[in-house]
Formats: C-alpha cells, sequence, structure tokens
C-alpha cells in the first residue's frame, strides 16, 4: 500500500510534464492555425493603398512575394502591440509601415514572427534615452538621442519621423527598422552576436568565416577613413554589423554585391531573399 502510495507520489511530475507537453502542443497548433486563417485573408484595401503610397520596395516586389508580405503583415499586427509614446497617436499608417519593414526580414524564413517579445513603442521623432556605461571603476550616466533601440528580450523602440523616412526612400540604405529587427533575429539563438539562426551546420561554418574576416577588413578600412557603401556604424561591433549590412541588403542590393560578392551571398542564403532581383522587375 505504502509501495503504491510512493509510486503515485513519483509518477506525478511525469503526468504533469505529459500533460504540460500536450497542451503546450495544442496551443502551438491553435496558434498556427490562426497564423494560416490570418495569412489567408485579403489585405484592407486601405492597408493596400498605405504599402502602395508609402513604401515603394513593396511595389518592386514580385507579385508572389506582395503576396506573403500581405499575409505576414496581418500576423505581425495581430500578435504584436505597438503603443505610442509622447502624446503620439498610433494610425492604420504608423501600424503598417511598422508591419511591412519588419516582415521584409521574414518574408522567406521559416519559423516565428520574432517571438520572445510583443511590444513595439513609437515615440513622434528623434527621442532622448539616458545610458550607463562602465569604465574601470566608474559607472557613467549620460544621454543620448536615438532612433531606434532593440532590448534584448524586451520591447523594439522606434522613432516615428525615421520609420516613415525609411519606408518612402527605399534606396538609401538606411532603414531604422530593418536595423532594429535585424537585432531582434540574431537573438533568436540567445545573444546578440551577429550571428542570426541558419539552417545547417555547413552553413553557420560559412557564415562565421565570411563576417569575420569581412567585419576586420571593414574595421581597417572605417578606422583609414575609406567610405563603403555599408555605413561605419557597422564597426561597432559584429551585431550591428549585422544589422547594419542588413539594411544595406535591402536597400542597395547590387553595390553591396559588386562591391562584396562573398557577403551578399551570405545575405542572401541567411534571408532565402535575392533583393537586387527587385530592382529591375517593376518601376
Ligand atoms: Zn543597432
Amino acid at each position: 500500500m505504502r509501495q503504491n502510495l510512493i509510486y503515485c507520489l513519483l509518477s506525478l511530475p511525469i503526468l504533469a510534464m505529459v500533460a504540460w507537453f500536450y497542451l503546450d502542443k495544442r496551443k502551438i497548433k491553435q496558434r498556427e492555425l490562426k497564423r494560416i486563417r490570418l495569412r489567408a485573408q485579403p489585405l484592407p484595401p486601405e492597408y493596400l493603398h498605405i504599402l502602395q503610397t508609402e513604401f515603394p520596395l513593396y511595389l518592386r516586389l514580385p507579385n508572389e512575394l506582395q503576396s506573403k508580405l500581405a499575409g505576414h503583415i496581418q500576423v505581425f499586427l495581430d500578435e504584436k502591440d505597438i503603443v505610442g509614446r509622447n502624446d503620439f497617436e498610433i494610425n492604420d499608417t504608423v501600424r503598417v509601415l511598422i508591419a511591412a519593414q519588419a516582415c521584409l526580414l521574414i518574408l522567406n524564413r521559416p519559423g516565428n514572427y520574432y517571438p520572445g517579445f510583443r511590444s513595439i513603442l513609437v515615440y513622434p521623432e528623434t527621442y532622448v534615452a539616458s545610458s550607463t556605461r562602465i569604465e574601470g571603476m566608474l559607472h557613467i550616466t549620460g544621454t543620448s538621442t536615438r532612433a531606434g533601440e532593440s532590448w534584448h528580450r524586451g520591447p523594439v523602440i522606434l522613432a516615428w519621423d525615421h520609420v516613415l523616412q525609411g519606408a518612402r526612400d527605399s534606396r538609401d540604405g538606411h532603414n531604422v527598422v530593418m536595423h532594429e529587427f535585424a537585432h531582434k533575429l540574431d537573438e533568436e539563438n540567445a545573444a546578440m552576436d551577429g550571428l542570426p539562426l541558419l539552417p545547417t551546420a555547413a552553413q553557420y561554418q560559412q557564415w562565421s568565416q565570411v563576417l569575420n574576416a569581412e567585419f576586420s577588413v571593414q574595421q581597417q578600412k572605417w578606422a583609414d577613413g575609406e567610405d563603403d557603401v555599408i555605413d561605419s556604424y557597422g564597426a561597432t561591433s559584429p551585431a550591428e554589423f549585422f544589422a547594419v549590412v542588413t539594411e544595406t541588403f535591402f536597400e542597395k542590393p547590387h553595390q553591396l554585391e559588386h562591391h562584396h560578392p562573398k557577403l551578399y551571398e551570405q545575405f542572401k542564403q541567411c534571408y532565402l531573399l535575392d533583393p537586387k532581383q527587385w530592382s529591375a522587375a517593376k518601376h
């Protein structure tokens, strides 16, 4: 009797784990079904109008990718909360342009819609944030103006004037939404270190070889004051290099491929997209 009781007690955690596993599996299945349903819905005409008038890159996409982006936008807007700061009012233009630019990065990448966080905070314009840095024994607190930031496992913060400028000018190589959401992709495998999730061990190896070599060469070039198609902010760290090259890959694909063919090839494989094919396709 006593032995039976001990067996019962010992099996409780196992039963709890099995129940949790099935409940979690059910939740994931329900979420996937909801995503399929949302992706199949036509994009509201007012959303489409915003894309057509404010986001020229959308017009350059092949039809198949335009449809895919429309589906992703609807899932993204269902799963993320976009919240105004400093009395900034969130309207459809804000929601659609943030979602469209963020979802461009995951158009063809399998998996989730930026897991691990839900909130996107939007300031009307460049904002001032306080930060602390450590130098030796000193903690130095200061302020800096920012166009955006991405908190590890936390919110993305954006300045609307930069979001809008990024959407309207898709050839200048600067896009704050792509930059901050590249950081979000980067952190999917734990550290924000310039190494996103890749499908195979061989790809990780190639990525590390090419990115490390390019990062070192670029750091030297930037230190020597040489200009490059990649913005020199990429010299800050491997994580910033990944985010900045992401902006260049989508907005200046021809120049990136011309000056950094190996880098372009790695980003093509990472995003499973070839943006240089889009430019000539439509206007
Ligand atoms: Zn950054």
